[in-house]
């Protein structure tokens, strides 16, 4: 089936239409330089859903994901210091260090929550070369310009520069969020390599100088290097429309000559008190912190499941102990289908597994998705049929449904004190006091079955 996706730049959904059947993805990855949050993390799990819409429906997948070490200001729109050196500096590590220990908690977190692994996942630091090469490109192609400040982008040059975000260069936006600079030819250029102050910590070698990257150019760099000149898909949280995303459609421009990217998405965000939940404005929770309060990582993707992502979703702890529950539940009824005996029609469950790949096929419906697993599972006798269908689907929810066990019952301890006793005694071929025994076993609510060589299982009494 064919997967729609709403494309921002285009406003409308379009299909995916890869070459060779795979699909050429990419997603901008996060800036570590401090603890990604759970509203960080529905990106992520946006990524993933995305992701795995595309192997569901039967497509191939190259997916690359960048990592943003350097370059990254305060302000999306190069204001500010770059955050690698403020973590640097608040912490006292290198960047380097700064870089390694936040992306490990990212990664972490990533396969706490059952994200899958993109193909290619690459830091910007490690392609500065390619960086350079394509910052050279776009000079040698006009769209730069040199000032003492670094190289900058020439937007004046870009047709249709603006169009993702809905707005043309000579809006006051531009000027507005960027930083006087007198260098500067028009109010939305941008940079591309930035001359690095004496105290800068990150600087390398270029043909401009010493200095460092822009942020936008790596995305660039990174998909060019991995994914060549044409890119299916390309996605990342909706502040990128107007600044990061519009930047990386110029620079594709500049050096290739023409539309690199087929279809860009973009997800809503994660909302909390009545905000995006955000680093800056506080209110953020860590998925370690989710844990802490004995939620699971699966809870909090149902959680997530349970909207769209083009639409911003409202962070509560009542919302997340609904999901809570709604897994649980949705758990036991799977285990009702394993152990079921009915066998239900192929047509059946065709019907359903149509409906559930066009949900997913028509731009990610996770929300509707979820709607076709409790129809199979509650109006349906119980059937392994069922079962095995669920399984099927949880390949696009990624729940670990395959996971899910049938509840051991515990036993008292009493119990098996008493289980124990009897052992001996039929150890010790004393019979009498092994029937009593079992019958005080019986008593309590417990049946005891006997197994070859001594053996026994305890089980509740229905
Ligand atoms: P950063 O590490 O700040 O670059 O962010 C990593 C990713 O998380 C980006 O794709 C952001 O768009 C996304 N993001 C940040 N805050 C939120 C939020 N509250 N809800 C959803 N996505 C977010
Ligand atoms: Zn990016």
């Amino acid at each position: 089936m064919e997967l729609k996706i709403y494309n921002s730049l285009t406003r409308q959904k379009q299909a995916l239409k890869p070459i060779n059947n795979t699909v050429n993805y990419y997603f901008c990855g996060p800036t570590v330089y401090w603890f990604q949050h759970i509203g960080n993390m529905r990106a992520f799990f946006v990524m993933d859903s995305v992701r795995r819409a595309v192997k569901y429906l039967g497509y191939h997948i190259n997916h690359v994901m960048n990592i943003t070490d350097v370059g990254h200001m305060t302000s999306d729109a190069d204001e500010g210091e770059d955050k690698m050196e403020v973590a640097s500096k608040r912490e006292h590590k290198t960047p380097e260090e700064i870089a390694k220990f936040y992306w490990d908690l990212c990664y972490r977190d990533m396969k706490d929550l059952n994200i899958e692994t993109p193909e290619h996942i690459c830091p910007a630091t490690s392609v500065i070369d390619d960086i350079i090469a394509f910052v050279q490109q776009i000079l040698d192609n006009g769209y730069g310009y040199i000032t003492e400040n670094g190289v900058y982008y020439d937007t004046s040059k870009c047709p249709n520069y603006g169009a993702l975000g809905g707005m043309n260069q000579n809006e006051k936006q531009f000027g507005a969020r960027i930083e006087v600079d007198e260098f500067k030819r028009n109010p939305a250029d941008f940079v591309l390599w930035v001359k690095a102050k004496d105290n800068h910590i990150q600087r390398w070698n270029s043909p401009w100088g010493v200095g460092y990257p822009g942020w936008h150019i790596e995305c660039s760099a990174i998909g060019n290097k991995f994914l060549g000149e044409h890119i299916d898909l390309h996605g990342g949280g909706v502040e990128h429309k107007t600044v990061h995303h519009e930047n990386e459609i110029a620079q594709n421009y500049a050096k290739c000559g023409h539309q690199v990217v087929d279809i860009w998405f973009h997800l809503e965000h994660l909302m909390f008190n009545g905000g995006k939940m955000s680093k800056s404005t506080g209110g953020i929770y860590t998925l370690t912190q989710i844990k802490e309060k004995g939620f699971s990582p699966m809870d909090l993707r149902y959680f997530y499941l349970t909207a769209h992502y083009s639409k911003p979703q409202n962070f509560t702890f009542e919302a997340l102990n609904n999901a809570k529950e709604s897994l649980n539940n949705l758990k036991k009824l799977l285990i009702k289908h394993k152990n079921g005996q009915n066998a239900i029609e192929k047509a059946k469950i065709d019907e359903l597994k149509n409906k559930f790949a066009s949900f997913v096929a028509d731009d990610v419906n996770s929300p509707l998705a979820l709607s076709v697993v409790w129809d199979a599972l509650k109006n349906h006798p119980d059937s392994v049929d069922i079962y095995n269908l669920v399984l099927d689907f949880d390949r696009f929810l990624g729940l670990k449904l395959s996971e899910v066990k049938e509840e051991k019952e515990i036993i008292p301890e009493n119990i098996i004190a008493i289980a124990e006793k009897r052992k001996q005694a039929r150890l010790n071929k004393d019979y009498a006091e092994s029937d009593k025994l079992r019958d005080e076993i019986s008593a309590l609510g417990y049946t005891i079955l006997d197994k070859p060589k001594n053996e026994y299982e305890i089980i509740k009494s229905k």
